[in-house]
């Protein structure tokens, strides 16, 4: 289903949906330490978004068992809360989805447990952040897909990031996932046109190594081939007239 120019209402469900879910991963990022278990995380983010209202869009899609996607280290996303206790200097996705009033948005982080000295992980985390945005920046309505796509490239290209291609953003509100896919690379001025009241999850994934990923015995984790360390952002977005609004950020 392509993703529907939303009405006044909807978008009203979406901007609450959005503040809930920011209000979560930004919990998130404070109680994360060394010592929890990515089950930690999820039962956190649970107990959060209880309190806040909304309902977990994550939980049961496709079978997912859990409220929160945990992706640590070399796991891109997807990876299912479980009994790994977080280490001092692990890089941690945290990827979640909240549904009011059946409009759902998506969003993840990624932050490093504890600290870290290796330069490299900061320059993975920053960079990957920063695709987001100039990603983001480019939105207004009329705008092309590739356009974006190309933005967030060069960003992750600069930095000699592996991009990762198998995943992709994506329309969101009525679903979790709605077309059109939103690639992390591509040319400008190519793909299909986004309208204003059109919303969408921009979500690049880089990696330290390759862009090459595989699934998990699993069946959900998605991993890096070369085992190099990942990183994911992800915004619900807004298309305007003239710009965007993010919906996922307090
Ligand atoms: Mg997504």
């Amino acid at each position: 289903m392509l993703t529907k120019v939303k009405t006044a209402q909807e978008i009203v469900a979406m901007r609450e949906s959005g503040r809930q879910l920011a209000t979560v991963l930004q919990y998130l990022s404070e109680e994360i330490t060394p010592g929890m278990t990515t089950k930690d995380l999820a039962d956190l983010a649970a107990a959060k978004l209880k309190q806040l209202g909304g309902k977990p869009a994550f939980l049961g899609y496709y079978g997912f068992p859990d409220v929160l996607c945990v992706s640590v280290n070399s796991e891109v996303v997807h990876g299912i809360p479980g009994n790994y206790v977080i280490q001092d200097g692990d890089i941690v996705s945290m990827d979640f989805g909240v549904v009011v009033d059946k409009m759902i948005t998506d969003g993840a982080i990624t932050v490093v447990a504890g600290t870290t000295k290796n330069q490299k992980v900061s320059k993975l985390i920053s960079a990957t952040e920063q695709s987001l945005y100039a990603g983001i920046e480019q939105l207004k309505g009329g705008v092309r897909v590739g356009t974006v796509a190309n933005a967030i490239e060069k960003v992750l290209k600069k930095q000699q990031l592996g991009i990762v291609r198998d995943l992709v953003g994506h329309g969101v509100g009525h679903e979790l996932h709605e077309d059109p896919n939103i690639p992390n690379y591509g040319q400008a001025q190519t793909g299909p046109v986004l309208q204003a009241g059109m919303t969408i999850a921009i979500e690049p994934m880089a990696t330290l190594g390759t862009e090459k990923v595989y699934c998990d015995r699993d069946g959900w984790t998605i991993k890096t081939a070369d085992d190099s360390l990942a990183a994911h952002f992800e915004h619900t977005i807004l298309i305007t007239e003239h710009g965007y609004e993010i919906l996922t950020q307090l």
